[in-house]
Formats: C-alpha cells, sequence, structure tokens
C-alpha cells in the first residue's frame, strides 16, 4: 500500500509544534510505515531479554526471600517470563503499533508487581531490602524497550501507586519508605522524560528526512513538468520547433546505427495570410489549432512525431517509415484538413486545405537528415506549384523531371529536390 505524500505544511506544522511528539493521522500512518519495524524488532528484542534475564530472578530470591521461594517461582517463571515471552512473539509477529506499545508497558508493570508480591508476602528480615528491586523493570523499560508516552505512564503511575501501597503494608522503616518512594517516582518522572526527549528527537529527525524527500520529490516533479512545457508549442499543444530539433537529432542517428529510414513530412496551410487578413489573426489561431488536431489524430504510432515548425507550418517525422507510407498518412492528413470544412472565401474549393512536401531515406556519411528536410520542403514547393491542397513526394535531379502527383512506393528513394 502505498501512503500519499503528506504536504509541505503538515511537515512544518509538525517540526514547529512545541512538542514535536503529535501527528496528525496521515503523518503518524507514514511514521509507523517508515520506522515501525524497526520499532518493533527493538522491542521484540528487548521484551525477550527481558524474559531470559527474569528467569533468574528465583535465584536471587532464594537468597533474600527463601521463605516465599515457591510464590517466586510462580509469580516470576511462570507470570512475567512467559508475559515477556509471549509480547517479544507477538511484537516479533506484528502486533498492531497500539497492542505493540501497551503490551511493552504491560511486561513492566507485571515485573514491578511480581516484585512487590513476593516482598510484601516475605517475613524474611532481607525482604525490607527487596522493594529497590522494584526499580530496575522501571528503568528498563522506560529507557530501553521505551513504549509511547501514554502506555508508559500509566503503566508507570500503576507501578508507582503498587510500590507505595506495597511499602505501606509492609514492615519496611517509614523513613526507608518515604526515601524509597521519592527514589522511586523519581525514577519514574525521569525515565518518562528520558523516553519522551528521545521519542521526540527521533520524530524531528525522521520529519527533517522527510521534509527534504518530499521536497527533492516536488522539484523533480516540476522539472518534469517544466521539461515537458518547455517542448510543447503554447498555441497548438504540439511539439514545437525545440522538440523537434532534438527528435532530428535522435532520428539522425538511430538511422544512421540501424540502417532504417526515415520519413519526414512538410506540411503547410494554404493561402493563410489571405486568410488572416480576412478573418483576422485571432480567428486564424483557432483554425491553426484545429488544423493541428486534425493532423494529430492521424499521425498514431507511438514513436512517430508532429510538432509546429513555425508560422502555418508543421512537421511530421515517423521513425522506419518508407516513402509509401508517408505519402499515405500525408494524404490522410491532407483530407482530414479538407474534411474540417473551414470556411475560406481565398482558397480554390472555399475551405481550409493544406499542401505537404514528404520524404524518406537512411541516414549515412553522405546523406544527412537535413537534406531530408530540405528535400521535404522542395516537395511541399512542388506541391504549391502545382496548386495546392495536394501531396508531393520529392522532386528529382539532376534531371530536373519531377516525378508525378501520384504516390511514390517502393524503396526510399535518395532524391533531393531541384534547384
Ligand atoms: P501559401 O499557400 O503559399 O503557404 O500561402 P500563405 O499565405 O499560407 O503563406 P505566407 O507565408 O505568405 O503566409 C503565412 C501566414 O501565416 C502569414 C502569417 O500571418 C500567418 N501566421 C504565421 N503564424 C501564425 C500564427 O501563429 N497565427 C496566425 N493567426 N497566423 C499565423
Ligand atoms: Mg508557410
Ligand atoms: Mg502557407
Amino acid at each position: 500500500m502505498s501512503l500519499p505524500v503528506p504536504s509541505l505544511v503538515d511537515i512544518d506544522r509538525a517540526l514547529s509544534s512545541a512538542e514535536g511528539l503529535r501527528f496528525d493521522a496521515g503523518l503518524e500512518a507514514r511514521y509507523e510505515a517508515d520506522l515501525g519495524g524497526a520499532r518493533s524488532r527493538r522491542m521484540a528484542q528487548a521484551a525477550l531479554a527481558l524474559a531470559v534475564v527474569w528467569a533468574v530472578v528465583p535465584l536471587y530470591d532464594a537468597w533474600l526471600v527463601a521463605d516465599v521461594l515457591p510464590l517466586s517461582i510462580f509469580v516470576h517463571l511462570c507470570v512475567v517470563v512467559p508475559f515477556g515471552l509471549a509480547t517479544a512473539r507477538m511484537i516479533a509477529q506484528g502486533a498492531a503499533p497500539s497492542v505493540r506499545e501497551w503490551l511493552s508497558a504491560g511486561t513492566i508493570l507485571i515485573a514491578v508487581a511480581a516484585i512487590l508480591a513476593v516482598q510484601t508476602s516475605s517475613e524474611a528480615p532481607s525482604a525490607i531490602h527487596h522493594h529497590w528491586l522494584a526499580a530496575l523493570p522501571i528503568l528498563y523499560g522506560n529507557v530501553v524497550m521505551r513504549p509511547r508516552a501514554v502506555p508508559a505512564t500509566v503503566a508507570s503511575a500503576v507501578a508507582l501507586v503498587l510500590y507505595g501501597a506495597a511499602l505501606g503494608l509492609g514492615s519496611v522503616p517509614a523513613a526507608v519508605a518515604v526515601v524509597a518512594t521519592v527514589n522511586m517516582a523519581a525514577t519514574v518522572v525521569f525515565t518518562l522524560i528520558a523516553g519522551h526527549l528521545s521519542e521526540r528527537e527521533l520524530r524531528r529527525a525522521w520529519l527533517s528526512k522527510l521534509r527534504s524527500e518530499v521536497t527533492a520529490h516536488r522539484l523533480t516533479h516540476r522539472n518534469d513538468e517544466l521539461r515537458q512545457l518547455s517542448h510543447l508549442d503554447t498555441l497548438t499543444g504540439l511539439a514545437n520547433r525545440r522538440a523537434l530539433d532534438t527528435r532530428l537529432d535522435e532520428l539522425a542517428l538511430w538511422s544512421k546505427a540501424q540502417g532504417q529510414p526515415v520519413a519526414v513530412m512538410m506540411i503547410d496551410v494554404d493561402h493563410f495570410k489571405q486568410f488572416n487578413d480576412r478573418y483576422g489573426h485571432p480567428e486564424g489561431d483557432r483554425c491553426l489549432v484545429q488544423v493541428a488536431r486534425a493532423a494529430c489524430e492521424q499521425v498514431r504510432r507511438k514513436d512517430d512525431l508532429i510538432g509546429r515548425f513555425g508560422g502555418e507550418e508543421f512537421l511530421v517525422l515517423l521513425p522506419g517509415a518508407e516513402l509509401a507510407v508517408a505519402t499515405r498518412v500525408a494524404e490522410r492528413i491532407r483530407r482530414a484538413v479538407e474534411g474540417l470544412e473551414i470556411a475560406h472565401a481565398g482558397s480554390l474549393g472555399g475551405v481550409v486545405t493544406v499542401s505537404i512536401g514528404c520524404m524518406a531515406g537512411v541516414v549515412d556519411d553522405d546523406w544527412t537528415i537535413e537534406d531530408c528536410l530540405r528535400a521535404a520542403d522542395g516537395a511541399l514547393y512542388a506541391a504549391k506549384r502545382r496548386g495546392r491542397n495536394r501531396v508531393c513526394p520529392p522532386v528529382v535531379v539532376p534531371s530536373g523531371a519531377e516525378i508525378g502527383d501520384e504516390f511514390a512506393t517502393g524503396e526510399p528513394t535518395r532524391l533531393v529536390p531541384a534547384a
């Protein structure tokens, strides 16, 4: 599942919040997606380590509070250790984030409760020192396992209350009980603060990194847009002259390397000056847009390109096409424009038409893509000379004789226009 890219506003709001811990739902989901896996691994390992170490606590109890050894074995080996192992397993198996946090906090609390249960049940003289142990799960839990603020605070607060109650119930001297409770309260507060600071730094570092990533992503996207725009003609939306020049260079290399022909066709709107003079420039612009769209619809293969060469002229590049193919496509374009039936009182048929010159050939050391363009241009002039609204293949030199108006077929020719 891919999460939506957060907005810079949301990131900045989170970064500038005094606390730096509260994320909105979108940011929190992304934070969990980015760092939740590593966090789960760390918490599962910490719970496993606690369970393993806790297995030796009854040995310690056998020495200090031997009178309640069966109880010690039960609460430590049958409650704390299995709970720690189950927590480690569930987190490692992908428990939901909230379950992960509350299980970790629960492990801390249960460990404290187990120590206090043994302490309050024992009548051994050394039992009055046993309660000091209860600070260890708090330290370990809040600093190493480090559940989120709410579960950690709830578990620590309950542990503190239990601790105070246990001291009140037991035979610990009052002065010791006060010092021990203050000691425990300080441990709880300081470890919670440590956990809070550590989480805040982690979140801020993550936010800063995310901010850089989002900014870089935006810039790349914007660059792509600008690159695309810089290759488009603003009026017609077709490729512009720059894009055509780039494509011509590419096709020259490709044709030479592959020995494949490139077909070029030059399209020019007939009597367009008169059209502008009669109907006005804005109408001329609209006409050009329509002509461009109609021509574009006839250029269908993925690698073909049609662009505005300048003014009312368009260029079509067909990689791999021979002259016969190019003239067929050109004729389709000519008909499509005529079929628009844009009224043009100055033209022979009363509608806007185009003339098209075609050329195709394989580029090599003796014959460049510029030669191909010149030939198509020459063919276009031939079409104009012969009365416009037609497609012309290249004209022949050195004899100067022109190929007829019928479409050329067969192999790509290597002809250049007559002077
Ligand atoms: P021919 O049939 O020989 O091509 O005649 P023509 O009038 O089309 O050719 P000419 O080169 O004399 O005139 C081209 C006209 O195209 C002149 C110019 O006003 C018009 N033109 C070029 N670019 C634009 C444009 O972007 N918008 C408009 N409306 N007209 C343009
Ligand atoms: Mg022209
Ligand atoms: Mg023209």
